[in-house]
């Protein structure tokens, strides 16, 4: 075959239709028993497909910009399009499916690349990569699984493995899209990295990035599942600010989780913690001066006298939240509103700082920060510099983003250059 591609996700799929589109014969290998699995759950199970405002990648952020330079976000769309799926932008650029359903993406791929004739090999596992004279070896294990309907009185049970087999294959070019670390449940716990780093390609280190924080804090008791807008900052234990995000917050018992604490994991490190300015839910506006806003509340509940504390926040926060924040001043809510207290209050709402001890792990991380070097490859083709015919594109490269679609449009972007390039053509 011409075009061998290792990993049918949001890259490969990509690769494989440029590819066959230029007229190459392409397969594309899966270890998973459906291709596309994890973009069938993105965005909520909507699909947050890519987004046309400003870049924000992290890691290697010149090469991210290169791609997508090459590659636009007019052209990623144009390319969905191409393969049928129609698009609608939401608010800050973010773009979905118009069905608002991320399967019908999975479709769309799925659709195009059986129109061009790609073969899909799924329960498909690439082990080793042996460059040859001409072209490449893959050595593959292959998995059968019991299907899924088998009688409840058979032998096997539904989905244990029946047997496995390895096959070589061999190809003119490989493109390597097997994603990264996290989200393991998908495919994707990192051991393909060894596919490229058995080539001397190098590993840079990697981390879950969005996913959750994890504090012991006493306050988040009964927070759990409380929803909230903020503007949160991760601040080094020297008093460094690693990095600021504005959005959802959401408590969970073990620590916060939402779009806004998601886009920190990142850039955790040991001894920081979490700066939490809450104004914004409580007050309906970013700009209110927590002290007069808070004057205005005593005025209204208490009148001529000062109200207790508890009677405050009633109407704009949920009672554990209300609760929350004043344990968390040192607050009693039968102490009168005192200007001492009120300041005390005041202070914890526009900064509720925790220790932030962790982050959820890969199994939990949407997306992995580290990953293949990317000056190793090519950005105008994604071709590896140390071996011609060798390919790289997607997750498993030094590239990672905020939420909001970045993470699948470079998937997409990189996986497309890969696949039209011709080698030897710059
Ligand atoms: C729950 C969740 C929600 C997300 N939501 C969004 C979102 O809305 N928008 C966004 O931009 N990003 C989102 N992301 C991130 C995004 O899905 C990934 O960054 C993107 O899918 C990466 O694409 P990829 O093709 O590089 O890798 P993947 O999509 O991870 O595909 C890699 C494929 O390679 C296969 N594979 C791995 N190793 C091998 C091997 N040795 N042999 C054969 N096959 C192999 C895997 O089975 C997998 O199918 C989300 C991620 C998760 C987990």
């Amino acid at each position: 075959m011409d075009t061998l591609i290792i990993g049918c996700g949001a890259a490969g799929a990509a690769a494989a239709i440029a590819a066959a589109e230029r007229g190459d014969r392409v397969t594309v290998l899966d270890r998973n028993r459906k291709p596309l699995k994890k973009l069938g759950v993105t965005g909520n199970g909507r699909g947050n497909l890519m987004n046309n405002s400003d870049q924000r990648y992290y890691g290697d952020t010149g090469f991210a910009c290169q791609v997508l330079e090459k590659v636009t976000p007019a052209s990623v769309a144009y390319f969905l399009e191409s393969c049928g799926i129609t698009l609608a932008e939401e608010e800050e650029g973010r773009v979905y499916p118009a069905a608002n359903l991320a399967s019908v993406a999975v479709d769309g791929l799925l659709h195009r690349m059986a129109q061009l004739g790609v073969e899909i090999l799924s329960c498909a596992c690439a082990e080793q990569i042996v460059p040859q004279e001409k072209g490449f070896s893959v050595t593959v294990t292959v998995t059968e699984y019991a299907p899924d309907q088998i009688k409840a009185s058979g032998k096997v049970k539904k989905g244990e493995v029946i047997s496995q087999s390895t096959r070589v294959l061999h190809a003119d070019r490989v493109i390597v899209a097997a994603g990264g670390a996290a989200a393991p449940a998908h495919g994707t716990d990192g051991s393909a990295y060894s596919l490229l780093t058995g080539l001397g390609h190098t590993l840079r280190p990697v981390k879950p990035a969005l996913c959750a924080l994890l504090s012991d804090a006493k306050v988040l008791k009964g927070l759990s599942g409380k929803r909230l807008r903020g503007t949160l900052q991760l601040v080094a234990a020297d008093g460094r600010t690693l990095h600021t995000s504005t959005g959802e917050v959401l408590f969970a018992d073990d620590g916060i989780s939402g779009i806004a604490a998601m886009q920190l994991a990142r850039f955790w490190e040991p001894g920081c913690t979490l700066h939490m300015d809450l104004s914004r839910s409580l007050t309906g506006s970013g700009e209110t001066q927590i002290t007069g806003w808070l004057d205005s509340r005593v005025a209204r509940v208490g009148g001529m006298e000062l109200p207790p504390l508890g009677e405050l926040l009633v109407g704009c926060a949920h009672p554990a939240v209300q609760a929350a924040l004043l344990r968390a001043a040192g607050l009693r809510a039968e102490e009168t509103a005192s200007p001492d207290r009120l300041r005390r209050l005041g202070q914890t709402i526009v900064d509720l700082t925790l220790p932030v001890t962790g982050t959820r792990d890969f199994d939990q991380a949407q997306v992995t920060a580290g990953g293949i070097l990317c000056s190793e490859f090519d950005p105008a083709t994604m071709e590896s510099r140390l071996i011609p015919g060798l390919y790289a594109a997607g997750e498993m490269l030094d590239v990672d983003g905020d939420c909001g679609g970045y993470n699948l449009m470079f998937a997409f972007a990189s996986g497309l250059l890969a696949g039209r390039h011709r080698q030897g053509e710059k």
